[in-house]
């Protein structure tokens, strides 16, 4: 069945009338959802997980609406403990679908696994003699993972380097692996593990870590989008935002806030499907570093029609096995909310969803500021904080906005008032 992203005014409706339409439009049975409850995880499931359990703890879970990514709709489960990001993904991606929504592609599903190399008297010989075993060292490496080469998958290529470091000259070797499906730490692991010893021999060297690197840079995803001007609010704000890029292409300190934005979008999808967001925040904080500078992720330029392109590529390890991708209930019920097939299906979804939440922080920054629809949003958690029970959640936020004092201390005034019925 197509899916439909484009659900209006979900943001209105009970969490009951949400599943249901969220169910309809991903064509899911709406009994799948109930996965969802309380967490989608027993204490019992959690002590499987990780060790010394003792509880858990639960995570707002969001939908965001209208992301159309390669022309085919996505309804986006989120996780995210921030007010507006769902919102703001959700505007993003409207304003996006007017032309024709995201567009993604990547490099494939390559992952690094790096063997260190210690005490060759001759590295750059023991390089050489590294490279010349290139094809039992792959065929080794295959050896050990049966079900990934089957599937299409498997150690692709050697490459090796002489580093030098403050303790000696070191050689580093990286298998590069097809992981398919897989995030594939574990996977690239287990073969490093394997070709290390006939690495070490034929160097004639020591090999000492044997671990995947978390740069994925042999695995990049990258989505574009046109961002219509009138929906952004005119010529001035397609400058500003243009305005705003360059700022965070040169300066690190607004980097570091562009690419937080970015992994607003990014992490909360990564921890809805059970992937590992240190490993995907690593390697995207990594690529924005790769030219010995931190910069910013994304580009937005002024097209020749006067509307914003937006780009972003990042490193996006993720999976649709292993890990708790499988292990975890609410994972398993968001990846069938999101309907994707593959791990690189996936990913491009995930970048899409970044890109979608970094265009919505610098509209807004450019625009009316940050804090004007995002303090509106976040005046419903503080008036939880202020100790508003569910029922009395709303008529506090309400009075917050109206009177524009957003602050805990003013949410206790009103709901005393509140309480004592004198508003
Ligand atoms: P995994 O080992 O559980 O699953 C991968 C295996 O599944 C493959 O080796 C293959 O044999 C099998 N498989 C079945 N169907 C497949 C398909 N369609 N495509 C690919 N493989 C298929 O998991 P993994 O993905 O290798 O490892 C991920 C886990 O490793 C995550 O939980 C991550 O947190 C953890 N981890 C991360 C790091 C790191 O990032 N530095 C280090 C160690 C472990």
């Amino acid at each position: 069945m197509a899916v439909n992203s484009r659900i209006s005014g979900l943001k209105d409706r009970s969490v009951a009338e949400r599943r249901a339409l969220v169910a309809d439009g991903a064509g899911v049975d709406a009994a799948a959802l109930t996965a969802l409850d309380a967490g989608g995880l027993t204490v019992e499931q959690a002590d499987h997980m990780i060790e010394n359990v003792v509880g858990t703890i639960a995570i707002p879970l969001g939908v965001a609406t209208n992301m159309t990514v390669n022309g085919r709709d996505y309804l986006v489960p989120m996780a995210t403990e921030e007010a507006s990001v769902v919102a703001a993904a959700s505007n993003a991606a409207r304003i996006a679908r007017v032309h024709g929504g995201f567009h993604a592609s990547g490099t494939g599903p390559v992952m690094i696994a790096q063997i260190q190399l210690l005490g060759a008297v001759d590295p750059h010989g023991a390089r050489a003699r590294v490279l010349e075993a290139r094809q039992e060292v792959l065929d080794l490496a295959n050896a050990q993972d049966p079900v990934l080469t089957r599937l299409g998958g498997g150690a692709r290529e050697l490459t090796a380097r002489v580093l030098e470091t403050r303790d000696g000259t070191q050689v580093i070797v990286h298998l590069h692996v097809d992981v398919r499906d897989a995030m594939g730490a574990n996977a690239v692991n287990t073969m490093a593990e394997a070709v290390a010893p006939v690495l070490a021999e034929r160097a004639g060297a020591r090999s000492l870590l044997r671990i995947l690197s978390n740069k994925a840079d042999t695995r990049l995803v990258r989505a574009r989008a046109v961002f219509d001007a009138e929906l952004l609010g005119g010529p001035r704000v397609v400058d500003d935002i243009v305005s705003a890029s360059a700022f965070a292409e040169a300066d690190p300190y607004r980097a570091a806030t562009h690419n937080k934005g970015i992994m607003n979008g990014i992490s909360a999808v990564v921890l809805a499907t059970g992937n590992d967001t240190r490993a995907v925040e690593a390697g995207c904080h990594s690529h924005a570093a790769r030219d010995g500078r931190y910069t910013a992720l994304s580009r937005f330029e002024k097209d020749r029609d006067g509307n914003l392109t937006g780009t972003l590529e990042v490193p996006m390890p993720v999976g649709l096995v292993g890990g708790a991708t499988r292990a975890h209930p609410a994972a398993q019920t968001a990846i069938r909310i999101l309907g994707v097939t593959s791990a690189t299906e996936l990913a491009e979804v995930i970048v899409s969803v970044g890109l979608a939440q970094n265009l919505a922080a610098c509209r807004a920054l450019a625009a009316e500021g940050i804090q004007h629809g995002h303090m509106r949003l976040h005046a419903r958690t503080v008036a939880a904080s202020a100790g508003a029970s569910p029922e009395e959640v709303r008529d506090v936020a309400e009075r917050l906005v109206k009177d524009g004092r957003i602050q805990v201390e003013y949410a206790r005034e009103v709901l005393e008032s509140l309480r004592s019925g004198d508003r």
